[in-house]
Order: structure tokens, then sequence, then C-alpha cells
């Protein structure tokens, strides 16, 4: 029996209950799990983010708790090019931790990286990056929520002094007269987020959609907005024309609130509605109309999402937006504002606690000679021995194996070979290590290529505590003790850090790491030091900051002041720019790419699930009808998506929901349906978000 279990009796059954949170994407949705004979069953909670409705993803999740692919003993690889055998936990972590040894003799400390996921609870998330600084003593640590929303992490901390990605609770959007929704598709990323909007709709508040795709979001929208993939920034400054134009300014906002207006002012008026239709192909009439409904209602609010982000521009898009919302004077009012749809499980957690290249726990900047005193106090370690800054995720994996990059990679909760941008390249990067270690329960396609294969916990196994899209912190419960042979991320790191010597204690209960995680995040940023677990469970979450226990949390930010040095919001004049790269004679089409209703993420889980996998079995290419007729390719038919870096095989779908001079594969899938193969590692020069939703391809029949 777990801390987190309730054990209820009825007559003749033992029935195990826990009520947690849902094991996948940001919006964390409330859920009870409920063990009869071995066999759990999911059924939803009433929660605020969710309202009692899950998505087919959570519905299915405890599927993969008994999973006949589950790893269950460690795995060694003895050669390169042999197979994995199964090991004892001993002869693994030996194998591991004499391997580090041995590389940091010969090559240093930064000769080892590490490499976490946004899936991780805030526990793992901070213990990995404590294990990286004080027991690796590498500055290489980063993550796979780099290429999720780092852009918006940027340009908010830029804009507002504090990245989190709603400053609001979810059930504003309901409030909002003007919903814009820019590159965001909840309908099929998140489903049960849309009881907001269909909230918002029934107020009759409207729904406006910026997207290449009608998707089942857009088809919701009372106006969509099809821009080229690339061209948000254009739109976005297009729309501050109008408003500045039309007079709708908030003078007294702007005066009272923020700094930079003047240079934006200047760089905006030459932005021209005609010009950005020439760009996007959005027409001006489009622009006025959605400017108008921004400006001329009481509430109103911006979310971004991935479509927006992934950009080698992605900051500056983001920048666009808000500078949009500040000039209307939305951000901290209730109803109103900018925010970020975070995507991943713990994404807005996972980034508050160290695993990201230059950051310690709260959000701390491992630069700061302060934040490293305060934590490395906590740590009880000199702070003169952690590491600087490390590098960001795309360029941490393409310096592996090479003279100069690391040589081992431990890598927990995540999948790169899938999910990394110019994945071939990534791919054989791994192969040139000398050492890779996986921590993951299902055997993914990363954990395929490693010298060692740890088999590890999953959600419904451990007690800790993630950070929702709102930035609300909540109970992840366990209903069971993980599988025999199996242990915890937690339990690893430590039994690693024991093997390597390292100073200071690295707890395997959940709760002490939280209670550390309290004091190293206490005055930072993202200030957890109020938060235990007692009051999250005696709420719905508490919300960040809260710095003291008996005090507020913060549901709302920015209603007085911004967390900025001097109180105010800041804009930043952004133009626009092509894409990295750019269509030509032999690359004449824009390829994008997505997520698909029935899958997550790289897929590793979900392809496992047999209901998912019926629902959407494989990858496709979504084309437009007019483009499939002029290359003569018909519904279902095999083509190749060709770029400078690869190409992916998948079937043809046909869709006239989609430009016809763009073409969109979903991401989940390996193999010859690997989009990633095919998109491009040009990076945010800010944020070092990846190019992920627009390059140069041609579409052949296979
Ligand atoms: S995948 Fe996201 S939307 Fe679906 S049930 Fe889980 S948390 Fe909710």
């Amino acid at each position: 029996m777990t801390d987190g279990a309730r054990l209820a009796t009825q007559p003749g059954v033992r029935l195990r209950e826990a009520a947690t949170h849902c094991p996948y994407c940001a919006l964390q949705c409330g859920m009870v799990l409920r063990e009869t004979a071995g066999r759990v069953e999911v059924a939803p909670r009433d929660f605020p983010t969710n309202r009692g409705g899950l998505c087919q993803k959570g519905w299915t999740a405890a599927e993969l708790l008994d999973h006949p692919e589950r790893l269950t003993t460690p795995l060694l690889r003895d050669r390169p090019g042999g197979e994995l055998r199964p090991a004892s936990w001993d002869e693994a972590l030996d194998r591991v931790a004499g391997g580090l040894r041995a590389i940091q003799e010969r090559h240093g400390p930064d000769a080892v990286a590490v490499f976490g996921g946004g899936g991780l609870t805030n526990e793992k998330a901070y213990a990995l990056g404590k294990f990286a600084r004080v027991a690796l003593r590498t500055r290489h640590i980063d993550y796979n929520g780099r290429w999720c929303m780092s852009s918006a992490a940027a340009a908010g901390l830029r804009a507002f002094g504090v990245d989190r990605g709603l400053p609001f609770p979810l059930a504003d959007l309901g409030r909002a007269d003007t919903l814009l929704l820019v590159g965001a598709n909840p309908a099929e990323t998140m489903p049960p987020l849309m009881r907001h909007l269909a909230d918002q709709r029934e107020r009759g508040g409207r729904l406006i959609v910026v997207d290449p795709r009608l998707t089942a979001t857009a088809r919701q929208a009372d106006l969509h907005l099809q821009p080229l993939p690339g061209t948000d920034l254009a739109v976005a400054n297009a729309l501050l024309h109008i408003a500045l134009t039309e007079g709708w300014l908030d003078r007294a906002y702007v005066a009272d609130r923020t700094t930079g207006f003047d240079e934006v002012r200047r760089t905006v008026a030459g932005c021209w509605p005609a010009e950005a239709e020439r760009l996007s192909g959005v027409p001006v009439a489009d622009l006025e109309a959605t400017a108008r409904a921004l400006a001329t209602v009481d509430r109103a609010v911006i979310l971004t999402a991935r479509g927006a982000e992934q950009h080698a521009k992605g900051v500056d898009t983001v920048t666009a937006f808000i500078n949009l919302a500040l000039a209307l004077g939305l951000p901290g009012r209730p109803g109103s504002g900018y925010g970020c749809l975070t995507g991943q499980g713990n994404g807005q957690g996972g980034r508050e606690h160290g695993q990201k290249a230059d950051q310690l726990p709260g959000y701390r900047r491992i630069d700061d000679p302060a934040a490293r005193e305060h934590v490395a106090g906590v740590w009880g370690v000199d702070p003169a021995a952690l590491p600087g800054p490390g590098v960001p995720a795309y360029q941490l994996l393409d310096s592996l194996g090479t003279p100069h990059g690391p040589r081992v990679l431990l890598v927990f909760g995540s999948n790169p070979v899938v999910s990394a941008p110019r994945a071939a390249r990534v791919e054989s990067r791994l192969r040139d290590l000398d050492l890779l270690v996986v921590a993951d329960f299902l055997r993914s396609e990363t954990a395929d290529l490693a010298d060692v294969v740890l088999p590890v916990a999953q959600w419904a196994e451990e007690d800790g505590t993630m950070t929702n899209l709102e930035g609300r912190v909540l109970r992840r419960r366990a209903l069971r003790e993980p599988p025999p042979g199996v242990r915890t991320d937690l339990a690893v790191l430590a039994a690693l850090a024991t093997r390597l010597d390292a100073p200071g204690a690295f707890p395997t209960d959940p709760a002490a790491v939280f209670a550390e995680l309290r004091r190293a995040s206490a005055g930072g940023p993202a200030d957890y030091a109020g938060v235990s677990w007692d009051r999250i469970d005696a709420d719905t979450g508490v919300f960040w900051p809260c710095p003291d226990e008996d005090g507020p949390d913060t549901p709302r930010l920015f209603t007085d002041r911004f967390p900025t040095p001097e109180g105010r919001a800041r804009f930043r004049a952004v133009t626009h720019r092509p894409a990295a790269e750019p269509v030509c004679a032999d690359y004449p089409l824009h390829l994008t790419t997505g997520r698909v209703l029935a899958h997550y993420q790289s897929g590793a889980q979900t392809r496992r699930v047999a209901a998912l996998r019926r629902a959407a079995p494989g990858g496709f290419v979504e084309l437009h009808p007019d483009l499939a007729g002029r290359l003569g390719v018909a519904e279902g038919e095999e083509v190749r998506v060709v770029s400078r870096r690869g190409e992916l095989r998948a079937p043809a779908r046909l869709s006239p929901a989609i430009r016809p001079d763009t073409v969109f594969a979903p991401f989940h899938w390996p193999g010859a349906a690997r989009a990633n193969t095919v998109t491009n590692d040009a990076v945010d020069p800010v944020s070092g978000m990846p190019e992920f939703k627009i390059c140069a391809v041609r579409v052949e029949k296979a």
C-alpha cells in the first residue's frame, strides 16, 4: 500500500483507489484510479481544469501499468552492435558508475551529459538537476521541454520578468469576450479544455483561431485566420498597427505599467496590413476584424502555443503577441491577458527546478552568484563547485560523441530518437557515444540504442507533484508499488550518487525531495516555499509563487505590478523575418508538423495502447486535394516528403483543411514515417527552440 492510495472495502472485494492526475499533457486532468483484483480502471474527477472530462489518452492511461512490454529488469549491451541482455541492478549500476568515472577521469566532468523530460515530476526534475551539478559536476544538462515552450518562456521572462504559462486560472478563458488562439489546437491536443471555450461561447464570446490548417479547433471558431506557417509575427505586428491606427491603444495602461512602447510604435508603424496579407495570405479584412474583436471588448485573452512558438524566431513571434496584449492593456486584468498553452505534463514545473541548462531550482539563474550561494547552501556544497550554464537541448545532442562534446549521456523520461529535430543526425550522434544510459519503463527507440537500460516506475507507482499549465502545483498520488525489479528514478539517482561518492544527500522519498525543493526554491521567481503536500491536498492545488505556508498563493499574476526590477512590463520591438529555410525550385512546399488526438509526444507510450493504436495506427501526410491533383497522388497512396535532411514516407491524406502550399505530418511515429527526419534544426537564438513548424520540402509519389 502506498502513501497516496486509499484502501476501501466492499463486501468480498479489496479496492484500492487514488485521486491523481493524467500522466500525459499539461492540462493534468483530474482522475481517480481504482484497482480491483489487479485490474486498474480510470474514472474522471471533477477538477477545475478538466471539470469531469478526459480524452481518450487519459481514459486508457492505466493500460500501460501491466503492459506485456513493460521493462522489469535492467538491460546491458556488452559490445557495440551486440544485443541487450538482462542484468542485475548491481551489475547495471556498476557499469554506469564505472563508465561515468572512467570517462570523467579521462576527459573531465563535462564529458558526461544528462537529458531530462517535461513529464518528470517536480521532485525528479529537481533531483536530476542536483545530480548533474553535484554528483556529476557537469554543466551539460538540458531536457525535451526546450522543444516545447521555451520560446514562450523566454518571451515571457523578457516582457513580464517571469515565465508562468498561464498567469491566470484556466477558468478565465470562459469569461473572455474575445479569445485569440495562435497555433493552438486544444480540440485535439487537450480536448477537456474545450469545456472552458464552450463556456465562453455560451456567454456570447468570440473565438478566433490562427492556424495554417482548419483544425478541429478552428472549425469551432467565429473567425479562422489561415496564415502561411512562419508568418504569425507579421500577423501580430499588423494587428497592433491596426489597433494603433484606430486609436485603440490603452494609453493609461501603457503609461503606468509598461516601458519601451515608443520603439514598438515606430516599428509597427511600418507593418502595413497589406504587407502582412502578402506575407501570410490572411486578408486585411480578417486582420481588421481580429484587431477590432480584441480591442473593443471588456475582456480579451491572447494565447499562443507550439504553432507560433516552434520557430527560429519563436521568441520574437511570442513577443509580438505580448506587445499587442500590452498595448490593449490586457495582462493583469481578470478575464484578460496573454498566456501560453504549455504542452507536456510537467512542462511548467519541469522548467522551474533545475533540469534546464541555465537554471537552478526556483527558476533561478545558474550564473547568478546569489542564486548559486543559496542553492549550494541547501545542497551542502561549495557554490564555487557548481558548474556554470550548459547549452540548449539540440546543441547538446548535436555535440555528443564529437571531439569536444560529451561522451556519455544519461536520458530520463525522453525519446529524442523520435522527438528531436533532424532526428537521423541525433540518432547518429547517440550511436557515437561511449556510453548511453536510458531510464524508462518501456523500450523506446532511444532505449533501443542504449548500452544500459534501467527499468523505472510509472506515474501510478510513485508520489510526487506536477505543475500544470496554470502554474498550479498538483499532487500525483501512487496507487500501487512498482512491480518487482523496477526502481524509481529517485532511487536510481541515489544509487548512482552513492557509487560516485557524491557530496550531499539524495533522498529516495519524494516527500523528502519536495521538502528540499521548497527550501531551494525559497526566494526565487518560482517560489514553492509555502507549498506543502497537505496544502495541495486540502484544496485544488496551489499556485506559485507561494512563499509562505500561512500566506496566500497566486492564482493571478500581474494584478498590480510585474516582477521586473522596475515593476513594469517591457515592450520590445520585433520584426518579421522569413523562415530559416525558404522554399525553392527543388523544395517548393512547406512542411509543418504536429499532433493527433490519439497520441502523445514521441508516441512511445500511446503507440502501445490498443485503443489509441486503432484510432491512429500510423503516420500520414496531409495535403490539399489541389496539390495532390498536381502531384498525381490519390488518397491513401504512399508519398515521400523530402527535405535537405532526409525523407519520410507515409500514406497521403487528402484534405481541403490545409493550405495548398503546405503539407502536414504528425510526429508520433518512428521509422519511415518519422517526421523529424525531415524537420529543420535551425534554432531560435534566444530560446534554443528548433524550427519544427516549417521547413522546405518536395512531395513525390513513393
Ligand atoms: S492527455 Fe491531457 S487532455 Fe487528455 S486526459 Fe490527459 S491531461 Fe487530459
